[in-house]
């Protein structure tokens, strides 16, 4: 038998030296191949998505002389202050240290874009909803992807297209109408600014 695995256990004849084996030993082929990183969030401990430098130049509103490292990462944990860090540890950024607020960070809240290429917040997709009984964004979005309008790596503080947040946002505000919408005597169907409280 002559696998390349098998142990040498006679010398070549002259030198007094095994001869060399075909394949690494076992101790070199199962080292992990990827080198550790710091893909953790140091704030939340949340595993970071990949994000490119330009977009951290894009977003951040403080001087960009503090960006030293090569490679960062976006936390979208909502109650995580954090938004980058470095995946070298030496630097992380706040939402108070961007130029725009996180739609990660205020999942519910009506005022936070949602899509930052084309301007939707969920408050604006609920007006829709309540006036129409349907949303058009997602198709609104699509079209100006088609169109090569969006511009997402520079834009968007995730670096990546919106779609999957939108689409997450209409769905739940089309769930929470659904179950508004049961009852007869439904409270209100959309924001009246003129309704009074009723205080004097
Ligand atoms: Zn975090």
């Amino acid at each position: 038998m002559n696998d390349c695995c098998d142990v040498p256990s006679t010398t070549v004849p002259g030198t007094g030296e095994l001869p060399e084996a075909g394949c690494p030993a076992p101790e070199a082929a199962s080292e992990p191949a990827s080198r550790p990183r710091a893909i953790r969030c140091p704030a939340c401990g949340a595993r970071g998505r990949s994000v490119e430098v330009q977009t951290v130049k894009a977003l951040l509103g403080v001087s960009l002389r503090r960006l030293r490292a090569s490679a960062y990462r976006f936390c979208p944990t909502p109650h995580c202050a954090v938004v980058y860090f470095a995946v070298d540890g030496s630097e992380q950024y706040t939402e108070e240290e961007l130029r725009e607020r996180v739609h990660q960070k205020h999942p519910d809240d009506p005022q936070v874009f949602v899509c930052y290429c084309f301007r939707y917040t969920p408050g604006e997709i609920q007006a829709e909803l309540a006036t129409t009984g349907r949303s058009t964004v997602v198709e609104e979005i699509q079209a100006g992807i088609e169109e090569g309008q969006c511009a997402c790596e520079i834009r968007n503080p995730q670096g990546s297209c919106c779609l999957g947040n939108v689409l997450a946002v209409v769905r739940r505000l089309q769930a929470a109408s659904g179950v508004q919408a049961e009852p007869s005597s439904a409270p209100t169907s959309r924001p009246s600014p003129s309704r009074s409280l009723g205080r004097s």
